[in-house]
């Protein structure tokens, strides 16, 4: 990881080195963080900011189903952060907000004394699966059930099932883990969205047992008003036999092709709606075509 100069907290610019936390931190013995990945890209105007209000009305959802106080508005977050991106120097790269119970308590229930504290970070990070198709193979760990957890969220505890999943496809020597919910119905991947295409139309799995991706969003309104048809379905893996072709979304990953999935035993064309999906993906990110949605907030 690239280190950066600044790191902001509660209204302070620290020193990247001196954004440090106690061992005896609440939310890193519990789990109980509410966090988020945000994309900078470089646009011919400067960078830009892709999503960001959405980004973080999601954090402060997912702070506040951890009962946290934060006394910030969204407004507030987004010119931290074009700050952040200014100070930094950075033209491109990712933003990782992150919202901390702090130390002083434990014990699983945080008590109204303990602080609460919001981090923002930002630095120079690439597309998380590179750019050529990717490889995935099921997870035997399956999705924390949603009556477990707040599927809607983005809460550091709920990553444990992921992280294993991901550990578990990279020693089995595949990219990325495509993971099952409790009813073997496919959910997501480790940290994006799936879509499937078959004859020209495209699929995703209903949420309830996904993150509601702000990628995923994006792809589904991009589908919608390019007149391809879209459908949110419910499938398991004998659903996908005809599947042409299949895809994953997320802030991280961008919009990256799968060739294969380990299971299924067939592998997939890096076909023509993949490509329109991740191009156009990567055109409206990067301001060449019309920003239509005002999805993207310049840093100057
Ligand atoms: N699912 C999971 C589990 C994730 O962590 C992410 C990344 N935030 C996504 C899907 C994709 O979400 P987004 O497009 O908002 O980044």
């Amino acid at each position: 990881m690239k280190a950066t100069k600044y790191i902001w907290k509660d209204g302070e610019w620290l020193d990247w080195d001196k954004a440090q936390l106690h061992v005896l931190t609440h939310s890193l013995h519990y789990g109980g963080a509410a966090f988020e990945g945000i994309r900078l890209y470089e646009t011919q105007r400067g960078p830009a900011l892709f999503r960001v209000q959405d980004h973080y009305r999601r954090l402060l959802f997912s702070a506040e189903q951890l009962y946290m106080e934060v006394p910030y508005s969204v407004g507030e977050l987004v010119a931290v952060t074009q700050e952040l991106v200014a100070k930094n120097q950075l033209t491109s790269g990712y933003v990782r907000p992150i919202i901390v119970y702090g130390s002083g308590q434990m014990g699983v229930t945080p008590s109204a004394e303990l602080p609460v504290s919001i981090y923002i970070a930002a630095w120079d990070w690439p597309p998380l699966l590179g750019s050529k198709p990717i490889r995935l193979s099921v997870s035997s760990f399956k999705r924390l059930p949603s009556t477990s957890i707040i599927p809607e969220a983005k809460h550091t505890g709920n990553y444990l099932s992921n992280q294993l999943a991901s550990q578990e496809a990279r020693r089995r020597g595949y990219d990325e883990a495509l993971v099952l919910d409790q009813d073997d119905y496919i959910a997501e991947a480790t940290a994006e969205n799936i879509f499937f295409v078959k004859d020209g139309k495209l699929y995703t799995p209903q949420l309830g047992n996904a993150l509601p991706g702000i990628t995923r969003d994006t792809i589904v309104q991009l589908a919608s008003d390019n007149q391809y048809g879209i459908q949110v379905v419910n499938w398991k893996m004998n659903d996908l036999k005809d599947i042409d072709e299949v895809f994953l979304t997320g802030t991280g990953a961008e919009v990256i092709a799968v060739s294969e999935i380990d299971d299924l035993q067939i592998t997939f064309d890096f076909g023509p709606i993949t490509r329109t999906m991740r191009d156009m993906y990567l055109e409206l990110v990067s301001g060449e075509i019309p920003d239509n949605y005002n999805w993207l907030t310049y840093i100057h």
